[in-house]
């Protein structure tokens, strides 16, 4: 039923009812049949005005439900972004307004989910350009070594240790993939906050990075302040957000130059470590973007040795799960700086 029948019908029960009423009250000699007369025309009289005027109010009434029933219809057909018009009366503008606030988060929550699944896709698509290539290497490799060519034992042992160190690039990559997922999943109540102290941590790493800094003549100096620092971080995690900035530090450094580690103390109870380089630096262009997955600079991308663009992504993920940030910028001549902040511990000392 529509709701002018519905309002009609409930307005001529009433009408019947007093006129009911009258007649009863006729029979009882309580009014003339004079009376009962004017009464009742009276009643019907208006009954009529009534009517006349549910008709006309009811039609803004009933523009304002179909306006909302057709916003509703437009939403569902996949138009997100339609919106009712906030007019009538001031419960119709309440439950446009509510309507439009509904349709903006539906909207916003369609275009995350969007976004997701390109992210997704890209994502996938990386890996599996990043993965075929050791792959491919490996495999070429493999069959030439098959093929019985090669007759000189350098060169052999040569092609054994290309497929050594790609299996060693494919398994830090699945790693790093590993990682990145179980930190997408990890959620911020997980995050206990077991204080690591940062020297240790580099004390820690230190062998890692003997090799690699050797190799390229590099010097390593590390600045802290007299006392140790306590962090709120646990000591994997800071050491991983270490690892992966000395590794690119030393990668993009050139030989013989000099990579500096420093931690400063804020007042504000933050510590900001630093890593500088004498590399060839970072344009600025590209000082944000390479802190996004997959993410590589022309430079790095055709440089064999290059890694595959997530260790900064991991080290971002990281850093912002305790409260933190990280960036780059220029470090004075030549290099990066790359930094990022960590609060102490509380009870330091
Ligand atoms: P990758 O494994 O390729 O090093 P990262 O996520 O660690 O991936 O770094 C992303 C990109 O940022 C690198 O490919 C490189 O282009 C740039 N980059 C990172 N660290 C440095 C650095 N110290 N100096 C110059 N460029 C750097």
């Amino acid at each position: 039923m529509k709701l002018r029948s519905y309002l009609l019908l409930a307005n001529t029960i009433s009408i019947a009812f007093i006129i009911v009423l009258l007649l009863v009250f006729f029979q009882y000699m309580l009014v003339t049949r004079e009376q009962l007369i004017w009464l009742g025309l009276a009643t019907v009289a208006a009954g009529i005005v009534s009517a006349f005027l549910f008709f006309l109010l009811i039609r803004p009434l009933e523009a304002s439900v179909r306006r909302v029933g057709e916003g509703a219809g437009r939403i569902a057909a996949g138009e997100l972004e339609a919106r009712v018009d906030r007019t009538g009366l001031a419960e119709f503008r309440l439950l446009a307004d509510q309507f439009n606030q509904m349709g903006a988060s539906l909207e916003q929550s369609f275009r995350q989910v969007k976004a997701a699944e390109s992210a997704q896709r890209e994502l996938v698509a990386n890996m599996a350009h990043d993965l075929r290539t050791p792959l491919a290497s490996m495999q070429s490799y493999a069959e030439a070594l098959e093929d019985g060519v090669i007759e000189d034992d350098a060169t052999y042992r040569r092609y054994l240790a290309t497929i050594r160190s790609e299996t060693v690039r494919l398994n830090e990559l699945i790693q790093d993939l590993f990682e990145l997922s179980t930190l997408d999943r990890r959620t911020d109540d997980q995050v206990e906050n077991v204080p690591a102290v940062l020297e240790d941590v580099l004390l820690e790493l230190h062998p890692r990075f003997s090799m690699g800094l050797d190799a390229k003549g590099l010097q390593l100096r590390v600045r802290l302040p007299e006392r140790s620092l306590r962090v709120n971080m646990l000591a994997r995690h800071l050491q991983r957000i270490l690892q992966n900035l000395i590794e690119n530090a030393i990668r993009y450094s050139p030989h013989n130059g000099i990579i500096v580690i420093a931690a400063e103390e804020r007042e504000d109870g933050v510590i900001r470590v630093s890593i500088t380089d004498e590399g060839a630096g970072i344009a600025e262009s590209e000082r944000e973007r390479i802190f996004e997955r997959f993410y590589r600079t022309d430079r790095a991308r055709s440089r064999e040795s290059g890694g595959a663009g997530i260790g900064l992504s991991i080290a971002k993920l990281l850093v912002e799960q305790y409260g933190g940030r990280i960036g780059v910028e220029q470090a004075e001549g030549q290099g990066s700086r790359f930094w990022f902040t960590v609060n102490e511990a509380q009870g330091n000392q």
